[in-house]
């Protein structure tokens, strides 16, 4: 049987001298693992399809429970990733959130276009970095049904009380007098929200995916929310991620230079 779909390459490993598997997400299928036969002798358009990063149409087929690769035509390759390294860091750092986070034979539609449309903005530079990085954390988590409670204050529902808290690890939010109320200690992911950072926090994960990146942000709350978006994302995945180290490390290297 052959199946024809719209692949974005989120992995690519080589296997021996000849040989490439490649993870590709799919709006139907979620992720799928398929074989690439001779990938290193390829040239041209099959060879620019099964590299990172690639959008094309793939067509493959099953044999012996493994995909094979028979063609593929490519659409997109966001070439202007590879020319900034930080740019590229991050998106690996998108694709691997994916590429955890995904299974295969679960229909991905959302997730697929919201990692399409980032990966867009960040290869044409149309928004910065830090947004793109918060943006994509906490409407990722959302699509995955992992979306927290940002309605109003957990005990009285308060929808805006003149201090707001997030309570990261326990995905909702308390108003000044009941947060201070409990018996209060210091917690890593208690976080004070401002009026734009709250707004900002429930626009990204409710608002229509058209409209996601349509908002501007000072760079003081651009600061918090992505401390509160990567805080939100590593405790609730419960784990760190190469790629972010590694992206964080490289803008850390540049502050230190200039
Ligand atoms: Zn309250």
């Amino acid at each position: 049987m052959l199946i024809t779909v719209m692949g974005l390459v989120i992995a690519e490993r080589d296997i021996g001298e000849n040989d490439r598997f490649i993870d590709i997400l799919t709006a139907e299928y979620g992720v799928v693992e398929i074989g690439v036969k001779g990938a290193r002798k390829l040239t041209g358009k099959s060879n620019a399809c099964t590299q990172l990063f690639s959008y094309a149409k793939f067509c493959f087929s099953k044999r012996a429970d493994r995909y094979y690769l028979n063609s593929c035509e490519p659409v997109r390759s966001f070439y202007n990733l590879r020319l900034d390294m930080r740019k590229l860091a991050l998106a690996g750092y998108f694709v691997e959130i994916s590429k955890y986070c995904v299974t295969t034979g679960q229909s991905a539609k959302d997730v697929m276009s919201l990692l399409l449309n980032t990966l867009h903005m960040l290869s044409e530079g149309l928004r910065s970095e830090a947004f793109l990085k918060s943006v994509f954390e906490m409407r990722f988590m959302s699509e995955i049904g992992m979306l927290p409670q940002l309605i109003g204050c957990r005990d009285c529902y308060s929808y805006e009380s003149d201090e707001m808290f997030f309570m990261i690890d326990r995905s909702c939010l308390l108003c000044g007098e009941h947060f201070y109320g409990r018996d209060f200690e210091e917690n890593y992911y208690h976080v004070r929200l401002t009026k734009t950072v709250l707004h900002t926090l429930r626009f990204i994960c409710l608002t229509d995916m058209k409209r996601l990146f349509n908002f501007k942000i000072g760079e003081g709350s651009q600061r918090l929310l992505n401390e509160v978006t990567e805080k939100y994302i590593l405790a609730h995945l419960s784990r760190s991620f190469k790629t972010l180290d590694f992206y964080k490390k490289i803008c850390e290297d540049e502050t230190d230079i200039q």
